[in-house]
This record gives C-alpha cells, structure tokens and sequence, in this order.
C-alpha cells in the first residue's frame, strides 16, 4: 500500500465501523473477485477461442446459427472453471450473510463460486454457467459434468435443445432479479460493491441508485472506477484480503 498505507487504513476502520452498525447489507459483485479464484473474464483477449471473439458467441442469433460451436465454446469454458475454488473474499461474504438480519448478494458472475463459498441469498444477474435450459419447455438443470457428454445437451424432460442458462448479449436480466435487487437496496442500509468496473449496465446504476436512496455505499475494486468519487468509501485492493478484515468472525478458531 505504500505511501496510501494510512488512508488505506482509516477507510478499512470506517467500512468495519459502518458494516458492524447495519443489519440489512446488499452486495453487488463482479468479475474482479472471481478473478481472484482464477476465472477468466472471457472478455477481450481472455475471451478468444478458436479466433472467435466471446461478443460473437454468447448471442442468441450465433445459438440459433450454430448451437453445436456455442455449446462447444460453453463446455470449453466449464473446463476452464471446473477446479476454481472460492476465495477468502466469497467466504467473508458468506461468514457475513450468518451475522446480517437481511442481506442479499447480487452478482454479475456466473460460476457459482458465491454458492459453494456458502452463500445462501445469491441473485445472478447473468445466469450461471452450470446450469442447462430447454428451449422448448424452459426446465432449468442443474448440470456439472465435464465435458458434457452430448452437445448441445437435450433435455431430460421434453428431449428439446438445452442451451446455457445465461444471460446473452441482446437479452435481458430477468425481471424478478431487478425486481429483488431493487426490493434489497430500499430494505439495506448499507451497500457493498466488489470487484465491478462500473461500466456495465445494470449493475453500474445500482450503486447510484443505492445513493439516491440515502444508502451507504463501499466499493472494494483493484482501482478506481468512473463511479468512485459518488461513493462513501473506495477501498482499493483484493477483495480476498480486505473483506475478511470487515467483520468479525462469530466462530473464534483455535
Ligand atoms: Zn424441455
């Protein structure tokens, strides 16, 4: 932290200070902390496979042209994330989520990491990777295998065409995650935002609707963000090394 180490301090003393306060928290969280675990982005140059760019596959229409090179991509990816792990930062939020009356952990991520870290009140705003839906009757699987055995995978109900539960360039964020994440930001008195750039919409209005509604809002990220200054609080680094020292632990380990 260097030279930063003082203000570095006072901020991790007043985002401690305001999260022990609160009973109602809501967390936004984005690709940083799961980068944390070793999950590409899949965007840019972490995106490429076989040349193809990652804005030109995850679309409805590249599904509907050609579900067998989508799904190979997607099964690509699974194996990619397969041994991911939580971090220190998935397990902080989950230890928190025990010591909260209300809290609600929104996330732009889709490995599922949250869950297995032990979060209960996860909402995806992007789907999740593990998961298999039908394009004809709309069931939705939980599936881990890797690789899968038939692609694209059929469905065990109606035998119609799976694709990846997720949320596609050109489509939208269900309704009734906006609708509960918006429900959550009026409930909390505190907002946590870790590991988003900002920039992509929805998730990068929240924090500002969050402030509008007389919220706390902190932002834990790598650098800073074009929403930073409209903040209470930026703290800037691991999300994995400075959300355990938000809390304290309600088991003491010995
Ligand atoms: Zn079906």
């Amino acid at each position: 932290m260097g030279d930063t180490g003082d203000t570095e301090e006072k901020e991790l003393s007043e985002a401690r200070e305001i999260l022990e306060r609160s009973s109602s928290v809501i967390v936004l969280s984005g690709a940083g902390i799961s980068a944390e675990s070793g999950v590409p982005t899949f965007r840019g140059t972490d995106g490429l496979w076989r040349n193809f760019r990652s804005e030109n596959l995850a679309t409805p229409e590249a599904f509907w042209d050609n579900p067998g090179l989508v799904w190979e991509w997607y099964d690509w990816r699974r194996r990619a994330i397969k041994d991911a792990r939580p971090n220190p930062g998935h397990f902080a939020l989950a230890e928190l989520e025990n010591q909260k009356r209300k809290f609600t952990l929104v996330t732009q991520n889709i490995d599922g990491l949250h869950q297995m870290a032990g979060s209960r009140s996860v909402l995806e705003m992007h789907g999740n990777l593990w998961e298999i839906k039908c394009t004809k009757c709309g069931l939705v699987t939980k599936d881990y295998r890797v690789p899968l055995e038939e692609l694209p995978p059929l469905c065990p109900s109606c035998g119609g065409m799976g694709r990846p539960n997720v949320v596609w360039f050109g489509e939208l964020i269900p309704m009734d995650v906006i609708d509960k994440t918006l429900k959550a930001i009026e409930e909390s008195d505190v907002m946590l935002i870790i590991g988003t750039s900002g920039v992509v919409e929805p998730a990068a209005s929240m924090g500002l609707v969050a402030k509008q509604a007389g919220k706390t809002v902190i932002e834990i990220n790598l650098e800073h963000t074009p929403n930073s200054s409209l903040f209470d609080i930026t703290i800037l680094g691991k999300s994995g090394e400075i959300l355990p020292l938000l809390y304290t632990p309600s088991v003491a380990y010995s």
